[in-house]
């Protein structure tokens, strides 16, 4: 069955507001088995809104919009469906009361485009919207499916997963479910992961594909069939061998992450850990506080500028003529954290704060501990949230393999 996404606003067109609801709708057809062949992106204007939606209806069994809804003059979806299906607008008495019931109970008044939102194209089906004003609805025409929601990314996402998908599982007649587990690996690429299992990907049920994140390789496996307890029967065998191949890289798999995993093994040990950084500007300290959620397991984290002077009282000496650009640089910072926070790990990431364009400084690494200091090759950075991300899940595998007496990458 083919799916189409059209979002309506003028603001998405201008780049004012990034389009996320197609993103989400986009992976939610997945799901589900729709296949998904154009997404369209149209201003708040009637005539193209109305020519969008005949398109997509002509060559798509399933049409859904996102945005337009609201009670404005700029908001016409309704206008455009109507339009675009051959049918006038009717006035929904049941609609009509929930709006003047939603106005009374906050003590407004109703304006007449209040309730401009109680009409929908006649035929339609009302899909109620209990977390937001705009009433959205769903229309068929010549047995295409044409369903409208509301722009705000939290209420489209309530009136998917509550109202849409259910409807168009059913419509589409699907039976039993889909189950995917995500293997998350961390340090290699994608396309190197994708040599050492390739042979594993061929499958259909379950399938296996990857997804590149910077500094995360996840490889998804997903089932069809007609239980819970069928769909993993089907995943596990091929998770295993999938795990067995990659060996060390996999650090986890759904919604474990690197940082909170790498949390619980501290925590089990009942050892704490202390940061100092640069090159990924706070990052690493963020990550890591928000995981530990204030338990003191994440002792303290240090973000140093370049020329920041002594940072933990450590003479220029210490660091070495090369500032922070240098192993000797990242030693003395990592034990230097460990002493001053008096934390039994003292990881630290270091390199140029201010990178020129088009250079690629190296960024050292360090993890002191009572036994002595462990490093890593020293790697180059890349600016921006991709490289900065391949930084901290270097550092967080330099802690991950030394707790595990995994051999460092
Ligand atoms: P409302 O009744 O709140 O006006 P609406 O259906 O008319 O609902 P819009 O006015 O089109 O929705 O959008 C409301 C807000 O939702 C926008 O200001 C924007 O912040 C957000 N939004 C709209 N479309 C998208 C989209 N495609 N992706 C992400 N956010 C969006
Ligand atoms: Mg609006």
């Amino acid at each position: 069955v083919q799916a189409e996404i059209v979002t309506i606003g003028t603001e998405l067109l201008l780049g004012e507001i990034v389009d996320t609801n197609s993103a989400w709708i986009a992976q939610a057809f997945t799901t589900i088995g729709l296949n998904l062949f154009y997404t369209t992106t149209v201003g708040d204007n009637l005539q193209r809104v109305t020519q969008v939606l005949r398109a997509a209806l002509e060559r798509s069994d399933v049409v859904v919009t996102t945005g337009g809804l609201g009670p404005t003059v700029d908001d016409m979806t309704r206008d455009a469906v109507a339009a675009a299906t051959e049918r006038g607008l009717v006035l929904n008495e049941e609609l009509l009361a929930e709006i003047s019931c939603f106005f009374a109970k906050h003590g407004r008044g109703m304006t007449d485009n209040n309730r401009k939102q109680a009409y929908v194209p006649e035929g339609a089906t009302v899909i109620h919207n209990p977390v937001g004003t705009a009433p959205c609805f769903a229309v068929a025409w010549h047995g295409h499916l044409i369903i409208s929601l509301p722009g705000v990314p939290h209420e489209m996402v309530y009136l998917m997963e509550h109202a849409v998908l259910p409807l168009l599982r059913e419509r589409l007649g699907m039976q039993g479910i889909i189950k995917s587990r995500t293997i998350h690996t961390t340090g290699i690429g994608e396309s190197a992961v994708d040599a050492q299992i390739g042979d594993l990907m061929q499958g259909d049920n379950p399938s296996v594909g990857t997804r590149a994140h910077p500094g995360q390789t996840d490889v998804v496996i997903t089932a069809k069939a007609d239980s819970e307890a069928q769909a993993e029967a089907l995943i596990s065998p091929v998770e295993q061998a999938i795990r067995a191949r990659l060996g060390a890289v996999v650090y986890g798999a759904d919604r474990e992450q690197h940082a909170p995993a790498i949390l619980s093994l501290l925590r089990e040990r009942g050892l704490t850990l202390a940061t100092v950084e640069s090159a990924t500007q706070g990052e690493l300290a963020q990550e890591l506080y928000i995981a530990a959620g204030g338990d003191p397991v994440y002792a303290a984290g240090l973000v140093i500028a370049e020329s920041g002077g002594c940072p933990l009282g450590l003479g220029a000496e210490a660091l070495g003529a090369a500032g922070l650009g240098s192993q000797q640089a990242a030693d003395a910072l990592a034990e230097r954290a460990r002493q001053v926070t008096g934390a039994y790990l003292g990881l630290a990431v270091v390199g140029p704060c201010a990178w020129k364009q088009g250079y690629a400084p190296l960024i050292y690494y360090c993890l002191a501990t009572p036994e002595g200091l462990v490093r890593r090759e020293p790697r180059t950075g890349r600016e921006g949230p991709a490289g900065r991300g391949w930084l901290r899940h270097l550092a967080l595998e330099l802690v991950r393999r030394h707790l595990l007496g995994l051999e460092q990458i």
